[in-house]
């Protein structure tokens, strides 16, 4: 997923009960957080590997990590806010898991498990992309979350 992880964020906020404490902020941080190997990727790495082979693109770190969070938050009181977290992670790897390919076989597989293969079919990946018929859910994604933005305030 090229453009919608923030917008998914937004979206699954909004279909959340709004009486969950910082239900917007933790959901949208959540929906792009694994998504900050980007800046090893680039700087660090050069481009070297596939960012989604990164830890926080692996399910099962984040499984560990909700392992240990998610009774700690319970115990402070912030038991829907964490989940609201964890939720947009596990949103964040199903939409990466489109077309971009996650780990969720690790540590057993290290096989980057896809829905689709969107094929080199242009000159540079995100071209490719952007014309493939995957990026129809991203498009999707983002209506919603605008749908969503321009009715914000009238539902009573
Ligand atoms: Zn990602």
């Amino acid at each position: 997923m090229l453009t919608a992880h923030l917008h998914s964020g937004y979206v699954l906020a909004r279909a959340l009960p709004p009486d969950i404490p910082r239900l917007m902020p933790v959901a949208l941080v959540g929906a792009v957080l694994p998504d900050i190997d980007m800046v090893w990727f680039h700087l660090v790495d050069n481009g070297a590997f596939h960012h989604h082979r990164y830890w926080v693109h692996v399910p099962v770190f984040w499984l560990a990590v909700a392992a240990v969070a998610l009774p700690l938050a319970a115990w402070l009181g912030y038991l829907r806010t964490a989940a609201v977290f964890f939720a947009a992670i596990l949103v964040h790897l199903v939409l990466d898991s489109i077309g971009g390919g996650i780990l969720w076989g690790a540590p057993i597989s290290d096989h980057l498990f896809e829905m689709v293969t969107v094929p080199a079919a242009h000159g540079h990946w995100i071209l490719s992309f952007m014309l493939h018929w995957t990026f129809l859910l991203e498009l999707l994604i983002w209506a919603a979350a605008a749908f969503l933005w321009f009715r914000r305030g009238v539902e009573v």
